[in-house]
């Protein structure tokens, strides 16, 4: 009987290695359909992501709001279920659960997260983490270096050394990773020229520098998915990997059109890095989705247009221009000038004024709406909205990802067909406005 259970054991260990899926699960945060579409107009060619095969729409609402934040909505994509907003990988009553990346390390399945925050923001903390507040970051640090997964690339040491960081309790959770099998490193040379199996990979204090930015030790996200990939993949057996547009999010926050653009780009060719592996990989399932939409993005203000050429002519993100004006509006209108070529009018500076009274990114924000307006291009909020997101899908299975799914059936699908289910009971709550 003993014989028989243990043969049992094997073919199901069996059953799993040889009907399981390598897993690429891309993440663009705040990303929009118009996110993507504008920036299709704005290279002038079909992006990548557009060319999938597979689409359908992804119901973002949160257990207590019809808005999302990234925390609930990372807890939906990750554990496949509805909770709070702010909270991580635990319900409204305070049950914890577990995420598709833990259910597939359970498995024997190797994962990985690749972001360009820190990664203990809320979406790659979703496929970690569990605290009732996503502003725990301290603890969710803790909990990565306990995680069973194998590579993790992003931002954000400040959360894991004890002296010069966010720290008051003097643990140094770079040697308690060392401990627990990772290599550490801290530049992109070590990263490409890393040969190792388990890897924390942390490039910057704080988050990744902006896309449009960044340079020097920080890798860009088609680089670290690309090192990812490679880690992953080596012994040829499955595994699961979610990468995040990160700033996505923050620059449509801003209402940044040139922001979103360049953002939206460095996720697009991190899709094509996976379509890459794809290539070689059929036995491989990609999909692309977003957490929420943020910015309320329309592609016009009035008149059948808007002004494309205007927005080429943009060469800096509203951070930048805020920054280097110094709060000066002469300097602004000068900037502004010279690196978007167009003229801010005293009504414009009037504007921005106003919105920089009300809370530390208005002045960025103002910047942002100001440039946005003057290529016809429209926003409805500084937050993000209850809009539904697009999902899109490519290779083994993706033929399942058409029609409309609320946001926790995206996990429980790709778990499903990847050959590690996700048994667990739907917490469902109802739409809201439906009581
Ligand atoms: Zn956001």
């Amino acid at each position: 009987m003993r014989k028989f259970l243990t043969i049992l054991l094997l073919a199901l260990v069996v059953l799993v290695f040889c009907s399981a899926k390598n897993v690429i699960y891309l993440i663009g945060d705040g990303m929009g359909i118009n996110h993507l579409i504008l920036t299709q107009y704005l290279e002038g060619k079909p992006l990548t992501i557009l060319k999938a095969p597979y689409t359908g729409f992804v119901l973002t609402y949160s257990a207590n709001s019809n808005v999302t934040d990234s925390a609930a909505a990372g807890t939906a994509l990750a554990c496949g279920f509805k909770t709070n907003n702010g909270s991580i990988g635990i319900l409204p009553d305070g049950t914890a659960v577990p995420s598709i990346a833990e259910i597939a390390a359970m498995n024997g399945i190797k994962t990985g997260i690749v972001v360009t925050c820190r990664v203990t923001h809320a979406t790659p903390a979703s496929f970690y983490g569990h605290v009732l507040s996503r502003d725990d970051e301290n603890t969710l640090a803790e909990q990565l270096v306990e995680s069973p997964l194998d590579v993790v690339f992003g931002g954000g040491w400040r959360h894991f050394i004890p002296e010069g960081g966010k720290r008051k309790d003097n643990k140094d959770l770079i040697a308690a990773a060392k401990d627990n099998g990772f290599d550490y490193i801290t530049t992109r040379e070590e990263m490409l020229s890393y040969s190792g199996d388990r890897v924390l990979g942390l490039f910057a204090s704080s988050h990744l520098s902006p896309a449009s930015e960044r340079s020097g030790s920080q890798p860009m996200l088609d680089e670290m998915v690309a090192k990812a990939l490679e880690i992953l993949s080596k012994d040829g057996k499955p595994f699961f990997l979610m990468v995040e547009g990160s700033q996505i999010d923050w620059e449509a926050h801003g209402n940044d059109v040139y922001g979103v653009w360049k953002e939206t780009m460095e996720f697009d060719r991190a899709v094509k890095v996976a379509l890459d592996f794809l290539a070689e990989d059929p036995n491989t399932l990609i999909v692309v989705t977003s957490d929420h939409e943020t910015g309320g993005l329309a592609l016009s203000t009035g008149g059948y247009t808007f002004d494309i050429e205007t927005l080429r002519g943009y060469t800096k993100n509203t951070d930048w221009l805020a920054s280097q004006s110094g709060g000066d509006y002469e300097k602004l209108r000068e900037l502004v000038k010279t690196h978007c070529g167009v003229e801010l009018t005293d009504e414009d500076i009037a504007y921005v004024k106003e919105e920089a009274t009300k809370s530390s990114y208005g002045f960025a924000n103002g910047i942002g709406r100001v440039l946005s307006i003057k290529a016809q291009i429209g926003w409805s909020t500084f937050d993000h909205t209850g809009g539904p997101v697009p999902v899109f899908a490519f290779g083994s299975g993706a033929e399942h990802f058409t029609g409309v799914f609320d946001n926790t059936e995206l996990p429980r699908l790709i778990a499903h067909l990847a050959g590690y289910p996700m048994s667990y009971p739907v917490y469902t709550v109802p739409l809201l406005g439906e009581h």
